[in-house]
């Protein structure tokens, strides 16, 4: 008895799909790999929406190599797919072709106008879970920094515009704690110069008689950064992990278990939306922390998997075994199984309807009398 009660309220469509859980779920991270060289694998991101600007551009296409931190980033006066794949194209004539650009699920990105320049240039597209927005790591540390920089002058009113080439240079020359090393340096071989720079008394006998000399010097130079940029990710990395995968806490899922999928509510009166829409059906594990949902209802059809964060496990209400609290349930039932989500049996109800029927054909002593002798069974 004690155990159906606590399942019967465990089950409560309404309480699953609003209260929040002190355990959420949290699938341990891995490290995407680091690339073997600058400029292979690309972030990119939309930043804004920020304050119109005299050229009336409100957001920024950012771009952030994975190999070196180096960023790249151009305003933009709308974030469609159209101004986004003019970004792109901007961002291939600089750098080059590259061989994967990460980004998120968004239309600009997932939109026919990007594909068609990607699939044109031979780029491979990668694209993050929606909702999770640790998965472009570099692009939203460097967001982060961006924030920081650009607020004096937003809140000052003065023009982010002018300013966003010298933030993204300072980006760029400010030494990373992953690899140690700032972009420019990682790129160049070499550290910027600035007006304030001390003027080195040049050695002659130090500067390489010809290009040919230069060039391996070059090099030999960058090949020692870059290795030691390799290395001090690779141990920044390990550090990261094991630090966050502390506090994991992952579903054992399996294909035909029950789960709710966390929802943004938006709009006035968001606080009394569920935050939680379900439940669903597991169908396809595509890969450790990404899984394929379909809705029993028919009402929403999932084409790409979601996160395991997004997730958590559903009770769902078991057929109650006692005939009498069937009955109780029956005349509510057509109006709570809505909002249950078909959580409760067929077979039951078509169960406690016979049971129903035969009651209502007693007179009234006797169904008093015949409930009572339930109760006291
Ligand atoms: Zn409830």
């Amino acid at each position: 008895m004690c155990k159906t009660i606590s399942e019967y309220v465990q089950s409560c469509h309404e309480c699953q799909s609003r209260k929040v859980s002190n355990l959420k779920t949290k699938a341990k991270i891995e490290a995407y790999p680091t690339p073997s060289e600058p400029f292979q694998v690309w972030q990119m991101n939309i930043f804004g929406p920020l304050v119109s600007s005299n050229n009336a551009n409100t957001y920024v296409f950012t771009a952030v190599d994975a190999f070196s931190y180096f960023l790249f980033a151009v305003p933009l006066r709308n974030n469609d797919a159209i101004s986004v794949s003019q970004a792109i194209f901007i961002f291939f004539c600089n750098f080059g072709v590259c061989s994967t650009v990460i980004s998120d699920q968004g239309l600009e990105f997932i939109g026919k106008c990007t594909t068609e320049v990607c699939k044109m240039l031979n780029v491979e597209q990668e694209f993050t879970p929606s909702m999770m927005h640790h998965c472009l790591g570099r692009c939203e540390r460097t967001h982060r920094t961006l924030v920081e920089r650009l607020t004096p002058y937003v809140l000052d009113n003065k023009q982010w515009e002018d300013m966003l080439s010298g933030i993204v240079f300072s980006i760029n020359s400010c030494v990373n704690s992953g690899p140690k090393y700032s972009a420019f340096e990682i790129i160049y071989g070499k550290r910027q110069n600035f007006p304030l720079s001390p003027s080195y008394i040049v050695d002659f006998k130090d500067i390489p008689k010809d290009v040919k000399t230069y060039v391996e010097n070059l090099d030999a130079r960058l090949n020692i950064i870059r290795e030691f940029v390799k290395l001090n990710t690779l141990v920044a990395q390990r550090k990261m992990v094991q630090t966050e995968n502390k506090n994991a806490h992952e579903l054992d899922l399996t294909v035909g278990d029950n789960v709710y999928l966390s929802r943004e509510p938006v709009g006035q009166g968001r606080k009394f939306q569920h935050i939680y829409d379900g439940p669903f059906t597991v169908t396809c594990l595509p890969s450790a922390h990404l899984f394929l949902l379909k809705d029993p209802t028919g009402k929403r059809n999932f084409r790409r998997p979601v996160h395991m964060n997004r997730l958590k496990l559903a009770h769902i209400r078991v057929p109650l075994p006692t005939p009498y609290f069937n009955l109780q349930t029956d005349e509510n039932e057509s109006s709570s199984s809505k909002s249950d989500n078909g959580s409760s049996s067929v077979d039951n109800t078509e169960n406690s309807k016979s049971v129903s029927n035969v009651l209502t054909e007693m007179k009234p002593w006797i169904q008093t009398w015949f409930l009572n002798m339930i109760l006291q069974i």
